[in-house]
């Protein structure tokens, strides 16, 4: 699942004004990567990762995910997509109150037409992968954050995909949860998932093998550690 973006700009339309909110971005981040995105505030990360995420389109310029091009697909056909092959994770866990854990995890199978029974069974085996296989029937409100966004991950993760995205998944956690949620993405990666988060934190950036950084809508530092698969 090869993410493959080449000379991306996103315009974005205000009055007589036009701002760039990405420049003519060149990256590609190969299957079972864990990279983390870096930047200042406005610097373009969040359409940066709206695009990858298929939640957003470029304006120009071609975005290939395992060598389709997604550019070009329309909003149902983008949300195919995304529902498939990408699990996403965001910063205020975005749990529904009234919902337990397992019925929470269960809510992206809905759509995907597997009876109740099924359903809930997927959720608990997502939760049990988090560690929180005795959390099932707990409400977001009986739980700590780091444990909130556990069940975030576990949802993220319901649907098998191959890539998990993270929009500072640890902007609302505690450094020893922080560090908890940081291992399970790390787990994941070494299950063969391909990881990118974004983050402001140094300290959780460091998880990752690879650091891309970006400044006024362009990537202008990408370095990865060390050898070993994943190098790209
Ligand atoms: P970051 O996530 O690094 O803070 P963003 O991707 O949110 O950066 O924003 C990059 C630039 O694009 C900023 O100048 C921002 O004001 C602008 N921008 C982002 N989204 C929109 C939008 N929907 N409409 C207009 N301008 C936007
Ligand atoms: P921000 O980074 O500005 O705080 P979020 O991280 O909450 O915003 O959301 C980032 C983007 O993802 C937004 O454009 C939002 O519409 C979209 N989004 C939020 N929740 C979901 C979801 N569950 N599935 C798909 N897209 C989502």
């Amino acid at each position: 699942m090869t993410i493959a973006l080449t000379d991306v700009k996103k315009i974005y339309q205000m009055g007589d004004n036009t701002v760039a909110a990405l420049a003519g971005v060149t990256l590609h981040i190969r299957a079972g990567e864990f990279a983390a995105i870096m930047g200042p505030s406005g610097s373009g990360k969040s359409t940066l990762m709206n695009i990858l995420g298929c939640l957003d389109r470029p304006t120009t310029g071609s975005y290939r995910l395992d060598r389709q091009e997604v550019a070009t697909l329309n909003d149902d056909q983008l949300a195919v997509t995304r529902n498939k092959k990408i699990g996403f994770v965001f910063q205020n866990f975005n749990l529904l109150p009234r919902m337990s854990a397992v019925q929470n995890v269960a809510l992206p199978l809905v759509y995907a037409g597997s009876d109740k029974k099924e359903r809930q069974a997927r959720a608990a085996r997502a939760l049990a992968m988090v560690g929180l296989q005795s959390r099932l029937d707990h409400r977001p409100n009986e739980l700590s954050g780091g444990q909130r966004q556990r069940v975030a991950i576990a949802r993220a993760l319901v649907n098998d995909p191959s890539i998990i995205m993270a929009d500072e998944p640890t902007g609302n956690l505690d450094t020893k949860s922080s560090n908890e949620i940081m291992d399970i993405f790390q787990d994941l990666n070494a299950q063969g998932r391909t990881v990118v988060l974004v983050t402001h934190e140094p300290d959780i950036a460091e998880f990752a093998r690879r650091v891309i950084q970006v400044r006024d809508g362009l990537v202008v530092r990408d370095e990865t550690r060390g050898g070993g698969p994943g190098v790209g």
